[in-house]
């Protein structure tokens, strides 16, 4: 399966299947990747122990050169003396400015992978390799970044890959709690887009989370299909390219309460997009947009009641430091039916906290 991530002169091809990354190769040859410097492969130590030899040997049999560096699995490694790390070993091993990054894991490696291509030598190619579900979302639409102590993704920039080559076969060795979170993001991109893609998605729960090899290819080609859609009409975000916030207002906040250890992304995105649809029917929309997206996150086994001892005072101060606040009013991605999405600017910070306290109550 193949997609398209229409910007013009930085368009670019999304690859989805079952072991194409034999084809690695072909592909970097096909879209220009040139053999005379070398490439950096970054990855994480639980990906490079299953996957890193597969993709460093189709491509040195293909004739490129190349090195790899390993940062230690988690969030921890999107940070500024992580990045120095990557950096060294690209000066190490020679890379040019004709080099190129390849991205081989999760969402952590692709958006530290991503910067140091953004800016090594004021920027040189990456490629993107996603290895978990959650990926299929941050390895498309060139928002890379490293973290600061004090605020998420804030050291950044937009650098879009030259490809993404998504093998499934790779995400096989998923834990099944990185399966499901990463399933969040899928019924994200339905539940703000597409309403026969939210049906299937609860229909094909199951096949999903045991990780069936057609129904996972389908799911990750819509949800990649929504985000360049998307990414395409607002690269750089000035207005729809918001819409991909949903659940994260909430969600940023409840991680960063949780200190990055209790919830995973995808889990805390969960309970911020029932945060959503319960403000939904605060501001009048139609009772079951709460029900729906309440039944298609349990069908996934991920969670929908806010922890009681994170406090709420705590998680209201995380929101107002995220970036997505402006002018005394909470700006908050609001479903108005499934599929669809308003960007709302006027959310009062009351009523959020209401919806924080009943979030807690959750069945
Ligand atoms: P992650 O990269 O930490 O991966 C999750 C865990 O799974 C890690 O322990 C990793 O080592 C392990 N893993 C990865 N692939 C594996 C495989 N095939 N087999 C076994 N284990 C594997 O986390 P993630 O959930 O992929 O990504 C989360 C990050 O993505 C966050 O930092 C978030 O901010 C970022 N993100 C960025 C964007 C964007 O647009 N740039 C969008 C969404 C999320
Ligand atoms: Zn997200």
């Amino acid at each position: 399966r193949e997609l398209t991530v229409d910007l013009g002169e930085r368009s670019y091809p999304i690859y989805i299947g079952h072991g194409i990354l034999a084809q690695a190769g072909e592909l970097f040859v096909k879209h220009g990747i040139g053999k005379g410097s070398p490439l950096l492969i970054v990855t994480d130590e639980h990906v490079a122990k299953r996957h890193l030899s597969k993709v460093s040997d189709t491509l040195e049999k293909t004739g490129y050169s190349t090195v790899s560096y390993t940062v230690a699995a988690g969030e921890r490694s999107k940070s500024l003396r992580v990045l120095e790390e990557v950096v060294t070993a690209a000066l190490q091993a020679g890379l040019d400015r004709k080099s190129t990054v390849i991205a081989l894991g999760g969402g952590v490696v692709g958006d530290l992978a991503g910067f140091v291509a953004a800016s090594y030598m004021r920027g040189i190619r990456f490629v993107q390799i996603p290895t978990t579900i959650l990926a299929h979302d941050s390895s498309v639409g060139g928002k890379v970044a490293v973290n600061h102590p004090l605020a998420k993704n804030i050291i950044g920039a937009f650098h879009q890959p030259e490809m993404v080559l998504y093998d499934t076969s790779t995400l096989q060795t998923l834990p099944d709690r990185e399966v499901r979170a990463g399933l969040a993001e899928m019924v994200k991109h339905g539940l703000i887009w597409d309403a026969e893609f939210t049906t299937w998605l609860e229909e094909n729960a199951q096949k999903l989370v045991s990780l069936d090899a057609a129904a996972l290819e389908h799911g990750l080609y819509q949800g990649c299909k929504v985000k360049s859609i998307v990414v395409s009409q607002d690269e750089k975000e000035n207005g729809l390219r918001a819409i991909l916030n949903l659940g994260h207002t909430i969600g940023h906040a409840l991680e960063a309460v949780a200190q990055y250890n209790e919830l995973l992304h995808g889990e805390a995105i969960s309970i911020g997009m029932m945060g959503s649809a319960k403000l939904a029917v605060k501001l009048g929309y139609s009772e079951h947009i709460y029900t729906a997206t309440k039944r298609i996150l349990q069908a996934f086994g991920l969670p929908t009641r806010l922890p009681a001892h994170l406090d709420t005072d705590a998680i209201m101060s995380a929101m107002m430091h995220d970036k997505k606040f402006s002018e005394g009013n909470m700006v908050f991605i609001v479903p108005t039916a499934i599929g669809k999405v308003e960007i709302n600017k006027n959310v009062s910070a009351a009523w959020v906290r209401d919806v924080v306290d009943e979030l807690k109550q959750e069945a």
